[in-house]
C-alpha cells in the first residue's frame, strides 16, 4: 500500500459520511477510479458504515416511540380514571338526586342501598341508637310493608300511620316508627328504642 493509498483510506470513512472537503472529495473520487484496492476497502466501508449508523438511530428512536407510546398509555388511562369517576358520580346524583345529601354523610345508606340490590335482605341497618334501617317501598296494601312486618316479628300490631309515623302498639304500649323518603325507591325507617318490659 502505498502512502497515497493510506491517506485516502483514513479518508474515507469521513468521505463516506460527506464530511470531507470538495478539495479532498476530488481527490479521493480521482483516487477510487484508478485504486483497485481502495476502491474495495471504500466498497466495503459504505456496506458497513451505513448498518452502523442505522443500529444507532434504531435504538434511540424505538425507545423514542416507546416513551410515546408510555405517555400514550398514562394519557388513556387518567381519562378512563376521570370518565368512571365522573360517570359513577353522575349516576349516583341522577339515581339519589340532592336527597343524598339530606342524612348527612351518603355513605352508609348507599352502601346499605347497595347491598339492598344484591341480596334478598328486606332491610339493612346502616346506623344505631336508634336502630335506623333503610328499606325499598313496596307496591300493595302498604308501601312500608317491610316495617309492618318486621314489627309484628317483634311483637308489635300496626295501628294507623300519622303522615310519616307509623304507629304500632302491643297490649301495654305504643311507639311511632319514622320513615323517611330517601329516594323515590327507598326509604329510611328508625325503630326507637324499645325498653321491654317482662
Ligand atoms: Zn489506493
Amino acid at each position: 500500500m502505498n502512502i497515497k493509498c493510506e491517506v485516502i483510506q483514513d479518508l474515507l470513512p469521513s468521505y463516506i459520511e460527506g464530511l470531507t472537503s470538495d478539495e479532498s472529495n476530488k481527490l479521493v473520487n480521482s483516487h477510487l477510479s484508478e485504486c483497485q484496492s481502495c476502491c474495495q476497502v471504500y466498497n466495503e466501508m459504505k456496506q458497513e458504515i451505513p448498518i452502523t449508523i442505522q443500529n444507532t438511530e434504531k435504538p434511540s428512536n424505538n425507545s423514542e416511540k416507546k416513551l410515546v407510546k408510555r405517555i400514550k398509555n398514562k394519557i388513556f388511562t387518567v381519562i378512563t380514571t376521570l370518565v368512571i369517576t365522573f360517570s359513577l358520580l353522575g349516576f349516583f346524583i341522577g339515581a339519589f338526586g340532592n336527597v343524598i345529601f339530606q342524612e348527612g354523610n351518603p355513605i352508609p345508606v348507599i352502601s346499605s342501598i347497595i347491598e339492598l340490590e344484591f341480596t334478598d335482605a328486606e332491610y339493612v341497618v346502616f346506623s344505631t341508637g336508634p336502630d335506623r334501617y333503610v328499606s325499598e317501598f313496596k307496591s300493595g296494601d302498604n308501601r312500608y310493608s317491610v316495617v309492618l312486618k318486621y314489627m309484628r316479628e317483634q311483637g308489635w300490631d300496626f295501628k294507623e300511620q300519622m303522615g310519616s309515623g307509623l304507629i304500632f302498639e302491643n297490649e301495654a304500649e305504643e311507639i311511632v316508627v319514622e320513615t323517611r323518603q330517601y329516594t323515590r325507591k327507598y326509604f329510611i325507617w328508625s325503630v326507637p328504642e324499645i325498653e321491654t318490659k317482662e
